[in-house]
């Protein structure tokens, strides 16, 4: 286990996106669980949705009295097989474990369980990946309280894999999850938590207040795309559940009307998705002869912001979501999304008052929407206000900080 490097930030810098009664309930429920020591355990310091809202999450926590770590597992590339398996079978894809795949995963986990090295009050294990270590955190720690927060959809998991964690389940004291109905399939008490983004984080900043290597890195001028061009963009992990090649597909059937339309994937490689390669070569080879699709791989924040500011429109393809932040992350920006009617998609879409939902196999649909929106700007331009509006009432920070002390309240007293 590590501690991983948290952002600098303070509840007094959100102040001019909170009104005041929403500044006053979040510190009244901070003040009410501010005797407690939390720590979130994750896998990865950066990459994925988790790391992004941790990163944040954590200080802003602290800064509210409510004292926070964060610790990321250590892990060899075997785990991250396993893991991976285990996260397709819980989104439905069934490969059931070997044994030595089990035994990776509990030598693993309780490796790291046995280097956590001090009690808190509460432990919020993220996804599956850590959630092996409840049994042995629960021996060495009985007092403490254990959270699982599962980010993944769960509406209809491998039977098998759901099982392999039975045990672990009856251990936690409370399962966290993005949609009521992820939790059909557990036998516990679950909790509905949104995710949210950080408005003050390079990713979710105006490119205006963006200095130095940031500023730098928002520069348009070192990416391949051409600015007086319409571009598509898809901001997400390589990976088939979010159906790159379906994008490749969508983006085709535009250009079919649009000729000059460009596509860019934005896609980072995190530590913990062996299978990330594999999908990049897929899509690179799909597209190598079209010089107007950019593969952009491991861009720093603030040029992923740079380029969901840039896009067009902004596309969610996903066949499977637990929540999915690049959505917010754009609606914040103001740019229509097409996104899928999939998983946390349809919590912050609704089609056609803040961008446009699609099902996911539908790729005609998809690409008619895409269309649309660059052919009519003022229609793009409304439902891009309408997702600032969306984003600023429901999917940022502080709310998400003002959850997680309403959960602890409610779990430890
Ligand atoms: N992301 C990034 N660089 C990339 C691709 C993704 O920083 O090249 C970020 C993205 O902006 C978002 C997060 O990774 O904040 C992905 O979170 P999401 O909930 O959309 O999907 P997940 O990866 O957790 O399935």
């Amino acid at each position: 286990m590590q501690f991983a490097p948290t952002a600098d930030r303070t509840f007094a810098s959100y102040a001019p996106l909170l009104d005041d009664r929403t500044q006053r309930a979040i510190r009244e429920r901070a003040g009410a669980v501010s005797d407690l020591t939390v720590c979130h355990v994750n896998t990865t310091a950066s990459g994925g949705g988790v790391a992004e809202m941790l990163r944040s999450l954590v200080p802003l926590s602290t800064d509210l009295g409510v004292e926070a770590d964060w610790q990321v597992m250590t892990a060899p590339d075997a785990f991250y097989e396993v893991t991976k398996a285990i996260h397709n079978g819980l989104q439905g894809d069934g490969a059931s474990l070997t044994e030595a795949m089990e035994a990776t995963y509990h030598e693993t986990v309780a490796e790291n369980a046995a280097a956590v090295e001090r009690r808190y009050d509460v432990v919020v294990l993220h996804d599956p990946q850590t959630l092996g270590m409840v049994g042995h955190l629960a021996e060495r720690f009985p007092e403490t309280t254990f959270v699982w927060r599962c980010h993944i959809d769960l509406t209809d998991p491998a039977p098998e894999t759901l099982a392999f964690f039975e045990s672990d389940l009856e251990r936690v004291d409370r399962v966290v999850v993005s949609r009521q109905e992820y939790a059909r399939p557990l036998d516990t008490e679950a909790t509905v938590i949104h995710p949210a983004i950080d408005p003050l984080a390079p990713k979710n900043r105006p490119l205006a207040d963006l200095t130095g290597e940031a500023a730098a890195a928002a520069d348009l001028d070192r990416y391949p795309v051409d600015p007086d061009r319409p571009l598509l963009v898809q901001v997400s992990r390589f990976d088939p559940w979010k159906d790159p090649l379906g994008v490749v597909e969508a983006y085709r059937l535009v250009a079919e009307d649009v000729p000059d339309v460009q596509l860019a994937f934005v896609g980072g490689m995190p530590d913990d998705d062996p299978e990330g390669q594999e999908i990049y070569d897929a899509v690179e080879g799909e597209t190598a002869d079209d010089e107007s699709v950019h593969l952009l791989t491991d861009l720093p924040d603030a040029g992923v912001n740079a380029m969901q500011r840039a896009a067009d429109v902004v596309l969610q393809k996903s066949l499977r979501e637990g929540f999915a932040l690049t959505v917010s992350e754009a609606l914040w920006k103001r740019r229509p999304v097409v996104g899928t009617n999939v998983g946390g998609i349809p919590l912050q879409i609704t089609d056609g008052e803040n961008g446009y939902l699609v099902e996911p196999r539908d790729i005609e649909a998809t690409a008619e929407r895409c269309r649309r929106l660059l052919e009519d700007e003022a229609l793009a331009e409304r439902l891009g206000e309408g997702g600032r509006e969306t984003v600023q009432r429901r999917f940022l920070l502080p709310r998400l900080l003002a959850d997680y002390c309403e959960l602890f309240a409610d779990v430890t007293r």
